[in-house]
C-alpha cells in the first residue's frame, strides 16, 4: 500500500517523466553496461517446431553464440544468457532476472512460425513502448539481416509480449527467420547460417552500444 501511495505520489510531482536513457546516463556511468540475451523457450516448452529442429534448440545455439561474440570483441560489456542450456525457465523469471541485474539492454530471441510461406526476419518492441533507444535497436536487427546476412526482413512490429512488457530496460523481441518454412529451417541449422545471425546480433549490439557511449559523453 505504502508504495502505491509513492507511485502516485511520484506521478503527482513528476507529470513530465524524463525519458529512460537520461536516467540510465546519470546511473551508469562508470559502470559496465549489462546486456541479458535471452535464449527463447527450453525444456518441455519446444517452441515452434519445423521438420528437423525445435526452436528451442536454435535460439539457444544463436544466442550462446551472439554472447561468445560480444564478450570477445565489446569492451565494458556483461552479457548474460537467461539459459545456457535445454532448460524451462518461465516468461516471468526471464524478466525478473533482467530487472534484477538492472540491465542495460534485453534481447529475446526467437523463430518464427506460420501455415503459410512466410519467410523472413522481424523485431518487436512493446506495444507502448516510447523509448527511442529500444526502437533504435531492433531497427539495427533489421538492418543487419537485411545488409549484413542477405535475409528478408519484415520490419519492425509492436506487440504485448510478456518479456517486453514486463522489463524494465529497453527490450527487443527477434525473430531470425520461420521454422515453418524449409529453406529458412535449412538455413538456420546451419553452421554459415546461425553463425551469420548471430553476427548480425553482434554487429546490431555493437553500433548500439557505440551510440550509446557516444551519447554519454555529452
Ligand atoms: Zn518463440
Amino acid at each position: 500500500m505504502k508504495r502505491i501511495l509513492h507511485l502516485i505520489l511520484f506521478l503527482l510531482l513528476f507529470p513530465l517523466f524524463p525519458d529512460v536513457p537520461e536516467q540510465i546516463y546519470a546511473r551508469k556511468k562508470t559502470e559496465k553496461f549489462i546486456l541479458v540475451i535471452d535464449p527463447g523457450h527450453g525444456g518441455n516448452d519446444l517452441g515452434a517446431t519445423g521438420r528437423r529442429s525445435h526452436e528451442k534448440d536454435l535460439t539457444l545455439k544463436i544466442a550462446k553464440r551472439a554472447a561468445k561474440l560480444i564478450r570477445r570483441h565489446t569492451r565494458n560489456t556483461i552479457v548474460i544468457l537467461t539459459r545456457e542450456k535445454d532448460e524451462y525457465i518461465s516468461l516471468e523469471e526471464r524478466a525478473d532476472m533482467a530487472n534484477f541485474f538492472q540491465a542495460d539492454l534485453f534481447l529475446s530471441v526467437h523463430i518464427n512460425s506460420a501455415r503459410t510461406l512466410a519467410q523472413g526476419t522481424e523485431s518487436f518492441v512493446h506495444r507502448k513502448n516510447r523509448n527511442s533507444w529500444t526502437e533504435y535497436f531492433a531497427q539495427l536487427l533489421q538492418l543487419e539481416y537485411t545488409y549484413y546476412a542477405k535475409r528478408k526482413s519484415r520490419g519492425v512490429k509492436r506487440a504485448n509480449f510478456s518479456v517486453l512488457r514486463e522489463t524494465n530496460m529497453p527490450a527487443v523481441l527477434t525473430e531470425v527467420g520461420f521454422i515453418s518454412h524449409a529453406q529458412e529451417e535449412k538455413y538456420m541449422k546451419s553452421r554459415r547460417g546461425y553463425k551469420k545471425l548471430a553476427s548480425c546480433i553482434y554487429r546490431a549490439f555493437k553500433q548500439y552500444k557505440e551510440t550509446y557511449d557516444e551519447a554519454l559523453k555529452h
